[in-house]
């Protein structure tokens, strides 16, 4: 029997970004542990076809299709969660996109896209959520960072800048947030088999790169993130603050 700290029966689980990859599945994984999930994307169809996927296994699934980067679409999401009494427990800022230039060629539009998606969506969004969770009390928010939280790396100084960011305001939002009962911490994975990774996935060169720096000598799959989303999303980890949690295969740790 799972030990009942680790249970969500009860909870309401919003993850950004989970109508497919690593958004998928910790929402399946906290769905898995007992919460009702609200899954989101900006592809409303592919969100709809996500959805309903899930509902036909018995999971307790809504959607909720909105743009992480648009501030009155995040707030009008949560207002009408409000009128529909949709109390959100756990918060998963998971939805992000990558880009890759030099930095020299990088032009302002796109430098801005990547910290929108990576960095000010999880504010807009926390920003929602936290009002709702401050006056109950409890709440988790788990930010989705990276590898690249701790780590720079050629030709993705945005998302690297995201990603520090997303480290940084983990401890930002546990500073403010502890005292009221509000657990914030991320994750970093590492390389992960998804469709953000599809052109290294393909490149012969880069996969033995990512086997041979990684001291699993091997890519991650998605379900390999729930263990560390269910641990901080439930009462497991009501004394963890501000932390991030490396799942990468060891690569963080080794030179
Ligand atoms: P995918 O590209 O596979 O999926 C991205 C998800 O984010 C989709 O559900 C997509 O929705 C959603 N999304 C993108 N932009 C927005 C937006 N503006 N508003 C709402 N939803 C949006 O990415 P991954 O699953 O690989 O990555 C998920 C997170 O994990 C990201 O934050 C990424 O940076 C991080 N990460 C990934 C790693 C990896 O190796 N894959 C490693 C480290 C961190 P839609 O289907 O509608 O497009």
């Amino acid at each position: 029997m799972t030990n009942p700290l680790f249970s969500l029966a009860g909870r309401t689980a919003l993850v950004t970004g989970s109508s497919r990859g690593l958004g998928l599945a910790i929402a399946r994984g906290l769905a898995e542990a007992g919460a009702a999930i609200v899954l989101n994307g900006v592809n409303a169809e592919r969100l709809e076809e996500t959805a309903a996927a899930l509902r036909a296994e018995g999971f307790s699934v809504s959607s909720a299709a909105f743009d992480v980067t648009d501030e009155a679409a995040v707030v009008a999401t949560f207002e009408r969660f409000d009128a529909e009494g949709v109390a959100i427990d756990i918060l998963v800022n998971n939805a992000g996109i990558q880009y890759r230039k030099p930095i020299v060629e990088l032009d302002l539009a796109n430098w801005n896209r990547v910290i929108d998606t990576n960095l000010t969506s999880a504010f807009l969004v926390s920003r929602e959520a936290a009002k709702r969770m401050l006056p109950r009390k409890h709440g988790k928010v788990v930010n989705i960072g990276s590898l690249m939280s701790g780590l720079g790396r050629a030709t993705v100084a945005p998302y690297t800048a995201a990603k520090g960011g997303i480290k940084t305001l983990t401890q930002a939002m546990a500073a403010e947030w502890a005292e009221h009962g509000i657990q914030a911490n991320a994750i970093g994975p590492g390389y992960m088999l998804t469709d953000m990774n599809q052109a290294l996935i393909d490149n012969v060169e880069f996969d033995s790169w990512v086997k041979g720096r990684t001291p699993s000598r091997r890519w991650g799959r998605p379900d390999e993130l729930i263990g560390a989303a269910v641990f901080l999303a439930s009462d497991a980890s009501n004394y963890v603050n501000g932390q991030i949690i490396y799942v990468d295969g060891g690569m963080s740790a080794v030179l």
